[in-house]
């Protein structure tokens, strides 16, 4: 018997991914039939930079989207063989070997059997990969992939255009809607422009909600497990609930997050801001 999951056009990821293009390239074209801005603006080009501007937001989602799904998260494939790196070029001896016990402790216990790697901090295992993801936010179904290191600007950026365009779209919806006397005349007339509002609110309720979330993560250079496993991550649950190590500043965190392409070694950092915060409050670690 065939299982219909082995069949390639039946896999999960295939499934969501063209659904999300089904929806974003479908709920425009119902607009177009209707007689709303945007046929006038696309059909009849009467107003071209309307036209434009909304066919390069479409076009720009969808980008970014394909890019978060389809780029590597960051999967740690070979075992890490790599020293640590140096934590503090300007300890004296008794530091470094300070900063060293604290990290081989924490290291001890970052290491994954599944993969058999020792995992750099701020990554983790990820069950439905069945990988580890540097720099792991959380895996998301609507992309049927990991959200890592590499990968979360291009999530980022996806739900800034796709809030973007559905707030644009709600408003092109909204104002099509003819009032007739009638009720039942007026469901019936509008019955397609009602579909795609319902169908944009539940969108814009989920999209916005991310978007707030992740941009609030962003701005403190946090990622979702961080944020809500904090009591149980070895490298954070020593440290007080509101001390983040990772945060560099607002402008600097969203700096990297949209610019920095380089792998960077957290424990270098985090050593730095533990000890920092070690010698404020005598000792915590
Ligand atoms: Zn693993
Ligand atoms: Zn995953």
């Amino acid at each position: 018997m065939i299982n219909l999951s082995d069949l390639p056009f039946c896999r999960a990821y295939i499934i969501i991914r063209a659904v999300h293009t089904a929806l974003v390239i479908g709920v425009p074209l119902v607009l177009i039939t209707q007689d709303t801005e945007l046929r006038r603006a696309v059909y009849y080009f009467e107003r071209p930079i309307y036209a434009i501007c909304y066919l390069l937001l479409l076009t720009f989602s969808l980008v970014m989207y394909f890019l978060a799904c389809l780029v590597n998260p960051g999967y740690i494939e070979t075992p890490c063989k790599t020293k640590l790196p140096m934590l503090n070029n300007n300890s004296d001896e008794e530091d470094i070997y300070e900063d060293s016990q604290m990290m081989n402790k924490i290291n001890n216990y970052r290491r994954c059997d599944f993969c058999e790697v020792q995992q750099p901090m701020r990554s983790k295992h990820c069950e439905d990969c069945r990988k580890c993801v540097r720099k792991y936010d959380h895996h998301c179904h609507w992309l049927e992939t990991c959200v890592g290191e590499r990968n979360h600007r291009f999530f980022w950026l996806f739900l800034l255009s796709i809030s973007a365009l559905i707030l644009w779209t709600i408003s092109i919806t909204w104002n099509a809607i003819v009032y007739r006397l009638e009720w039942l005349v007026w469901l019936k007339t509008n019955s397609l422009l009602f579909c795609n509002l319902f169908i944009l609110i539940i969108a814009a309720m989920a999209v916005l909600g991310l978007l707030g979330f992740h941009s609030y993560l962003i701005s403190q250079n946090l990622t979702t497990w961080e944020f809500v496993s904090q009591e149980r991550i070895t490298y954070l649950k020593y440290l007080d609930d509101s001390y983040n190590p990772f945060n560099e500043g607002c402008p600097c965190n969203v700096y990297n997050f949209l610019f920095d392409w380089k792998i960077r070694h957290w424990e270098a950092l985090y050593t730095k801001k533990a000890n920092m915060q070690n010698t404020a409050s005598g000792g915590i670690v």
